[in-house]
């Protein structure tokens, strides 16, 4: 759980954190010497000029208020016309976020900053342990805020040997009152986690810090510290330390991402078109329906809300982080002007049963989520949040709601292209994929097209269609929703309602309810049969209120296919070739987890982007983000065992581990 920090203000109007009895930053213009300590002895405007790559990543422990953040962020604004660096990245870690209240109130110091401080306080997020990648000037500065001791979360980062940051922030209260932090590991661990020639900048000048740093492997220099103080340090990592927390079996090649094609055209499909427009990659989609979304993400109304669990499982980590950064996600492509039809209304989780009760208890009394993400409500609560006369208690999720699907994947798509256009084909069907000398080809309606440098497959259910695909071992669960006219007493429900299945607040006077759940179908007939069972299955709960006796006929319903793999994670990356992976990795299946041959990379420049199951649409944004970030060699907002979760060797690389094939 993490807890938020208990402040005060004192009589400069600095904030003071009570616990560690520390300001934030300094009672004689803080805005100043966060720029002299940390920006300009990183040497940062220089280094914003002339960088070796087009983006820069800096890394702050302790990020507090965020003023460093905002400073370096304003800085970085200014020199947009001579900088070679396009996207700044902060990696910045906080064990006690400040709240929102305090954030509001500590930022009115700095008026030069207030247009950033109201863009970061719109998208401060809740409490939730892990990564929070918030996006600002269209997709140019990131901030990958993680919650949690800096000391757990360094380790979680999924990182190369070629290491991630250039650039430290080594803040944090003053060793004396905070002598947790400034500890040996710290410092090995930002050497792991530093590029070849990474600067450091503290404001301390403590012995132990600077020979713990030299030590973990910085040159370290001091330098005079700002306004009355005597010194500081700062330092620089020579060459670039070949640890890693990205086993090489879960790598994702770094791409040039030059001509790329999209297969599909369902949410998947068009947030990657988003992520990789945002870095002004452009893409050609192949859509073998009419339309968008004319596969699983066809429905009227989809529920959004994260699947938590009452452990801090992959599971609940994939969809917290997913679920908070889609909300902001689709926040963003509304303001950009792209409409969709939805109502951030609410889901409630109704215990309909014992065991769902019981689940709902665990997930209350966890602890790991604050209330504003999800809390237990009475049934009198339920109630009155979903104005209707239920008699289930549960969970509420006050963030969560539903969105048109179609309206949402077209509005998302269209972004995209308004960011950086491409081309798209309709009723365009790729049979067939080749791999040719100049890149790949694809098989369109009898005709090859091509080269492309990269081919994102992502088709649902068909994903598997193609010689290179066919060892995904992805699975088809056929679902059908179905629309049914509301009554006077249903037509007042203002919250989605999750049962077993789930049932939405009435748009144009029909609800949808559903789904049927059936796995290993690939049919995708409405059938008579479905609508009984959806409209039993409400029955079977609701059967004795009011608002379900006042429901009127099923008048229609879909029915699709959703795309899922057997341990229910989606998957994110380049397709892979059970036979190579077997070839390269084979210490695995005597438990080394070194000394590998060369990996054979028959696939290079293929991708994978499926198995959302009924959830893309809170996962699909940041599964894509992650893919895009790792192909671009930029930082990842998921976590190593998220990353290894996702990836597509990994039931080859399980199936090794223990010498099962
Ligand atoms: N950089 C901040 C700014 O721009 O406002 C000021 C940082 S403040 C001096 C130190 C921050 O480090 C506090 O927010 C504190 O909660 C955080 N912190 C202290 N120990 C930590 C730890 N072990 N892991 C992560 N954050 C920690």
């Amino acid at each position: 759980m993490i807890r938020n920090a208990q402040i005060h203000f004192n009589d400069a109007g600095t904030p003071v954190a009570d616990s560690f009895d520390d300001v934030y930053f300094s009672n004689d213009d803080g805005q100043a010497e966060s720029d002299y300590v940390f920006y300009s002895q990183n040497r940062l405007n220089t280094r914003l000029l002339n960088h070796d790559r087009d983006h820069f990543v800096v890394a702050e422990t302790g990020f507090g208020t965020g003023l460093n953040f905002l400073n370096t962020w304003a800085q970085f604004q200014r020199l947009k016309s001579q900088r070679n660096v396009q996207r700044l990245y902060f990696i910045s870690f906080e064990k006690y976020p400040i709240k929102i209240e305090d954030l509001r109130q500590a930022l009115k110091a700095w008026p030069d900053l207030s247009i950033q401080a109201q863009q970061l306080c719109a998208q401060y997020p809740d409490a939730v342990e892990g990564c929070h990648r918030l996006e600002f000037d269209e997709g140019d500065v990131i901030l990958d805020l993680w919650f949690g001791d800096v000391h757990a979360s360094l380790p979680k980062l999924s990182y190369t040997p070629d290491g991630l940051v250039d650039a430290w922030y080594l803040d944090g209260f003053a060793p004396s009152k905070n002598p947790d932090m400034w500890q040996q590991s710290l410092f090995d661990a930002m050497a792991a986690l530093s590029r070849a020639n990474a600067t450091f900048a503290t404001f301390t000048a403590a012995g132990f810090v600077r020979r713990g740093l030299q030590q973990a492997g910085f040159d370290c220099q001091k330098v005079k510290g700002y306004g009355r103080k005597r010194e500081m340090v700062i330092g620089q990592f020579n060459e670039a330390d070949p640890q890693a927390t990205n086993p090489e079996y879960y790598r994702h090649p770094t791409r040039k991402l030059e001509r790329v094609a999209i297969i599909g055209g369902g949410i998947g499909s068009a947030c990657l078109s988003y992520q990789l427009a945002k870095r002004n990659i452009s893409t050609t989609l192949f859509c073998k329906d009419e339309t968008l979304a004319g596969g699983a993400s066809h429905n009227r109304q989809g529920a959004v809300y994260p699947n938590l669990q009452a452990e801090y499982s992959t599971t609940s980590e994939l969809y917290a982080l997913s679920f908070l950064y889609a909300r902001r996600f689709y926040q963003q492509i509304e303001a950009a002007g792209f409409n969709f039809e939805h109502d951030w209304c609410g889901v409630l989780l109704q215990s309909v049963t014992d065991g769902k009760k019981t689940q709902h208890q665990k997930i209350a009394n966890s602890d790991l989520f604050p209330e504003s993400l999800i809390r237990y409500v009475s049934v009198a609560e339920a109630q009155k949040l979903a104005n209707i006369d239920t008699p289930f208690d549960g969970l509420f999720i006050e963030q969560a709601g539903w969105v048109s699907p179609p309206q949402l994947t077209e509005a998302v798509y269209n972004a995209a292209q308004a960011k950086c256009p491409g081309q798209q084909y309709f009723n365009a069907d790729v049979s067939e994929l080749d791999k040719r000398e100049d890149g790949w080809y694809l098989h369109v309606n009898k005709q090859w097209q091509g080269p492309f440098s990269d081919v994102f497959v992502c088709a649902g259910e068909h994903s598997d269609g193609y010689t290179q695909t066919q060892h995904l071992g992805l699975h088809g669960v056929r679902g059908q929703v179905s629309h049914i006219q509301a009554g006077e007493a249903s037509s007042g429900l203002t919250t989605v309602l999750c049962h077993k299945g789930y049932f939405t607040p009435s748009a144009q006077g029909e609800h949808c309810m559903g789904a049927t759940f059936e796995k290993y179908s690939k049919g995708r007939e409405v059938t008579e049969q479905d609508n009984a069972t959806n409209r039993a299955q409400l029955q079977g709960f609701y059967g004795d209120t009011q608002f379900d006796q006042s429901l009127g006929e099923i008048t229609g319903a879909k029915a699709a296919v959703r795309c899922c793999f057997n341990d229910h994670f989606p998957m994110a990356g380049q397709v892979p070739d059970p036979n190579s992976l077997c070839d390269a990795f084979a210490n695995l299946r005597r438990g080394k987890h070194d000394d590998f041959a060369p990996l054979a990379q028959p696939h290079e420049g293929l991708h994978v982007v499926t198995g959302f199951g009924a959830r893309g649409l809170c996962s699909a944004p940041l599964v894509t983000e992650h893919l895009v970030a790792a192909l671009c060699d930029e930082p990842r907002p998921f976590s190593e065992r998220l990353n290894q979760a996702l990836h597509p060797a990994r039931f080859v690389v399980r199936d090794l581990i223990r010498n099962k094939i």
